[in-house]
């Protein structure tokens, strides 16, 4: 059965000498593996949309227990990230993650809005690539039902305060007041502009989102604190970090 649906190519695996395996995350059905045939020949005309950030409308069979590419559209391809090292490692990392949360047959649609917004001001450079870092590790985190309670302090439900210490395990806020004698390994100390910042990325609307503005003094501390939430609340270690990481170096 022919069936179309619209999805963005996350990661290929090379399979024999012609064909790839790709995973790509669809509106429809969420992450799914398609199996395409011949498109390692340079003449195949599915060559160019089976490669990792080709958005495009998939038309798929559903043959003998896997699925097929039958034909594609391209809708966005964003090939052109892999002509700046570290933009192209930070999108690696972000379909790394996505990789990791996405299941079959569980779309989650505002996922794939999420990454495709990334890349595409990834892509055009109207963002700095460690603020599209922040906004896709904390707003992933809302989307996929991690959401941390930034309405106020936990204890006292104070809202707002010079400075508020976040549970980043426990995913909630600390007043000066109430955090009492506790370990502060897994907290981070946030000022009034980083509360914001966090406020914003996890709750405000998508078509808002990429509305977000942050000088740069912040942006560094900003993306380390969406950085250890999204790892300790994953329990997961990412290497194409480390690489995004040790390619943007300074
Ligand atoms: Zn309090």
């Amino acid at each position: 059965m022919l069936t179309t649906q619209n999805g963005l190519v996350l990661r290929q695996r090379s399979c024999g000498e012609n064909d790839k395996f790709l995973d790509i995350l669809t509106d429809g059905e969420g992450l799914i593996e398609v199996f395409a045939r011949g498109v390692k020949k340079q003449n195949s005309k599915n060559a160019s949309v089976s490669q990792p950030f080709c958005y495009a409308k998939f038309c798929v069979n559903e043959t003998e227990g896997r699925t097929v590419l039958n034909s594609a559209e391209p809708i966005r391809t964003f090939f052109a990230l892999s002509s700046d090292i570290g933009k192209f490692a930070l999108a690696n990392y972000f379909a790394e993650t996505v990789l990791y949360i996405s299941t079959r047959e569980k779309p989650n649609n505002e996922v794939l809005r999420l990454i495709l917004n990334c890349l595409h001001f990834l892509t055009l450079g109207t963002r700095e690539p460690l603020l599209m870092k922040a906004t896709f590790e904390f707003r992933l985190m809302s989307e996929i039902g991690l959401i941390p309670n930034l309405i106020g302090c936990c204890a006292c439900l104070k809202y707002d305060a010079p400075t508020m210490q976040f549970d980043l395990r426990g995913g909630r806020l600390f007043c000066e007041d109430c955090i009492g004698p506790r370990d502060l390994s897994e907290t981070e100390a946030l000022d009034r502009r980083l509360l914001h910042y966090l406020r914003f990325i996890a709750l405000t609307d998508m078509q808002r989102l990429f509305n977000l503005k942050v000088p740069k003094e912040y942006l560094e501390v900003l993306s380390g604190i969406t950085e250890r939430y999204c790892e300790i609340q994953l329990d997961r270690h990412f290497q194409t970090l480390d690489f995004f990481k040790s390619m943007t170096k300074r």
